[in-house]
């Protein structure tokens, strides 16, 4: 027994570390470069509902067909006209797909961008008009509603008591977890938000509803900005016509289409703006290094003899006619000057020199550059 949990660890340990290792790769390619690709190139479109769930109902029409004939429109208009980006559906025909599979489609495609299509109920028929929502505590009871009824559709989901840890869509206590959540993205989303209502309003001529959050289910595991549209509510007779009709769902998708093309250009725009102050920052800051210098010959020490028996990291420059040999390195003076405290200890006469790239250069220069105002 002892033997084959012995085995089995192993084994786990053997197959973690690759996985380290990537992951480690990973960190350092987001960190070290740009944390969020350099260019818009991919956008998740998610009709919501689908098969057995219908989502809201009209007096003619489904919430599921409706948003689903916008989300295709959406995506034509995006490979029509913004060729270097794809387009990701979560469903392009008529199936159910558990809200946790969607985030999951999401994340394996690392899109710029999610935007999650959907149509609204109220028991007022008076009520219409088009509200865009990114993630957040709700801030209004209404709110709270639109995302209880967005929500409830999980019960339809098998397992879904373990899939969503507990999450009860119906009981306001659930929501308190969005209080202390909210996306990391949550200003991109806004944006996109408030892009959407813009061409919403221009575009197609809707009310403007405003930009809201709330604690929706679909954009809680999102690892990217992500917003949830209401396109307009199927409870209002003159909505629901609009929507059911050819040319609402065509300027409905063509605003979206705009609000997805204007967040790439400012996307975009930021990135490479970004990247010219990097190379700018680059180009500004030489290559300084500062060295313990530590002996000096005329002859070129054999390796293994004098300084090499005291120190491990010996490097060597010449000067004149002399060989240098100095020990450490670093980039800071602050942190060489403690360094040398401890060498003086085996070399009192050692002391701190300094180069740009391989020439050495007066330290007191060098700390002008590397430790200004010092
Ligand atoms: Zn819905």
């Amino acid at each position: 027994m002892i033997l084959h949990m012995h085995g089995s660890m192993k084994l786990v340990v053997k197959n973690i570390l690759p996985v380290l290792i990537i992951y480690f790769l990973y960190e350092l390619s987001i960190y070290g470069q740009v944390k969020q690709p350099a260019r818009f190139n991919t956008v998740v479109i998610d009709a919501g509902h689908g098969g057995k769930d219908p989502g809201a109902l009209g007096s003619t029409t489904e919430e599921k067909d409706i948003v689903l004939a916008i989300a295709l429109k959406v995506g034509k208009y995006v490979k029509e006209n913004l060729q270097d980006v794809k387009v990701i559906y979560t469903r392009d025909k008529d199936v159910f797909i558990p809200l946790y599979k969607r985030a999951e489609i999401a994340n394996k495609s690392n899109a710029n961008l999610f935007i999650s299509i959907h149509a609204n109920y109220i028991s007022d028929p008076r009520i219409h008009g088009v509200e865009t929502y990114a993630l957040g505590p709700a801030r209004s009871n209404e709110n709270l509603e639109v995302a209880k009824k967005e929500n409830s559709v999980i019960v339809m989901e098998d397992e879904y008591t373990t899939k969503y840890e507990g999450f009860d869509p119906n009981s306001a206590e659930s929501y308190i977890l969005f209080e202390y959540m909210q996306s990391t993205y949550v200003e991109q989303s806004t944006m996109m938000a408030s892009l959407l209502q813009k061409q919403f309003h221009h575009r197609a001529g809707r009310r403007d509803r405003g930009v809201k959050q709330a604690g929706f289910l679909v954009l809680r595991n999102i690892t990217h900005p992500s917003v949830l549209v209401e396109v307009g509510f199927l409870s209002n007779k003159a909505e629901e016509k609009y929507l059911k009709s050819e040319s609402g769902q065509t300027y409905i998708a063509s605003a979206i289409f705009r609000a997805i093309r204007d967040y790439k250009k400012q996307y975009d725009e930021k990135t490479t703006e970004m990247k010219t102050v990097k190379k700018k920052e680059e180009k500004k800051m030489p290559d300084i290094t500062y060295r313990i210098q530590v002996a000096s010959y005329k002859r070129m020490l054999k390796k293994g003899a004098g300084v090499y028996k005291k120190f491990k990291d010996v490097y060597v420059y010449k000067e004149g006619n002399r060989y240098k040999y100095t020990t450490l390195s670093s980039n800071d003076y602050n942190d060489i000057s403690r360094k040398l405290k401890d060498i003086q200890k085996k070399v009192p006469d050692s002391f701190i020199v300094a180069f740009e790239g391989d020439k050495r250069i007066p330290v007191a220069d060098a700390v002008k550059i590397t430790n200004p105002g010092k």
